[in-house]
């Protein structure tokens, strides 16, 4: 007999009553209820058999269940010691999915899933940023994230230069990917509910970069300086940041052709890649 579905209020209460479980805060867990959201997420995936895909905080199963249905091989990494033997039980039925327990901010994740894989994940949101920023920076064979976070950082990942949400996490996010917010899901679609909104969020990687960088390490090192101090005129935060001196910064501004009276938030992509390639 195939496992229930564990997307329901129902059988989640059933597995943490079981188990003796109390859903800890401190690790982001709110565990999915909504079968329709499980199943809207792994379509955003676009999963097929022959796809890899890592999940990062697996909890008690409900969104590895509805990735596994694909045929799809699932890597899914918990930090939780607590869930390892509930997934055991709860995923039994799944000979595709390799549980693995540690801090995926700790793991090497070429290690865990060779070759090009997804990244789909309910993500805990008390690290949504790190992990954002560990999977975009370690230049990982990911081809697209599909990923639950807090509408308000959904919201800042997508928004437009000239937006006071409009930050680093944007800059980069919209650097490597397309991203686009796919639905909004409630509080209510958890046990325990949230106190915020949740939206799913789906990047495709790009295929091409889209500005030419010389290099991409300092195109980041003056993306988090220009945002280092928010609110702040270029010309004021980029100095105030490390080793970078008032005449360089002035000199690359002016190469740039950028008023360094503008804001970080008022910079387009083209824009942070001009004043990264007039850095020397
Ligand atoms: N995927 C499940 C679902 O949708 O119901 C649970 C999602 S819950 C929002 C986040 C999960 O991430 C929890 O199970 C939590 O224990 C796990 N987690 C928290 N920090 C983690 C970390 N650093 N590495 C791996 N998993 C982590």
């Amino acid at each position: 007999m195939k496992t229930s579905i564990i997307a329901s209020p129902s059988v989640t209460r059933h597995i943490l009553t079981k188990y003796k479980l109390i859903a800890k805060k401190k690790l982001g867990q709110n565990f999915l209820i909504d079968p329709s959201v499980v199943e809207k997420i792994a379509a955003a995936a676009e999963l097929t058999p022959n796809d890899r895909v890592l999940e990062i905080g697996p909890g008690i199963g409900t969104l590895t269940q509805g990735l596994a249905e694909s045929g799809a091989e699932v890597v899914a990494v918990e930090l939780d010691q607590r869930l390892i033997p509930v997934l055991g039980n709860t995923l039994a039925d799944y000979p595709n999915v390799k549980v693995m327990q540690g801090d995926i901010l700790e793991m090497d994740i070429p290690k865990l899933i060779s070759g090009p894989f997804k990244c789909c994940a309910n993500l805990p949101y008390y690290i949504t940023t790190p992990i954002i920023f560990a999977l975009l920076e370690q230049n990982l064979a990911w081809e697209r994230l599909v990923f639950m976070v807090q509408k308000e950082v959904a919201e800042r990942i997508v928004t437009e230069p000239g937006g006071k949400d409009y930050g680093a996490l944007s800059v980069t996010m919209q650097y490597y990917t397309e991203p686009q917010i796919a639905f909004t899901v409630p509080p209510s679609s958890f046990i325990p509910a949230p106190n915020v909104e949740s939206a799913v969020l789906v990047c495709k990687k790009r295929e091409k970069s889209p500005v030419e960088l010389k290099s991409l390490e300092i195109f980041f090192k003056v993306v988090e300086a220009a945002f280092s101090v928010r609110r702040k005129m270029l010309h004021n935060s980029l100095k105030n940041y490390e080793k970078f001196n008032d005449s360089q910064v002035e000199a690359w501004l002016e190469r740039a052709d950028i008023d360094g009276n503008r804001r970080a938030e008022t910079l387009s992509l083209e824009e942070f890649a001009r004043l990264a390639n007039a850095v020397e």
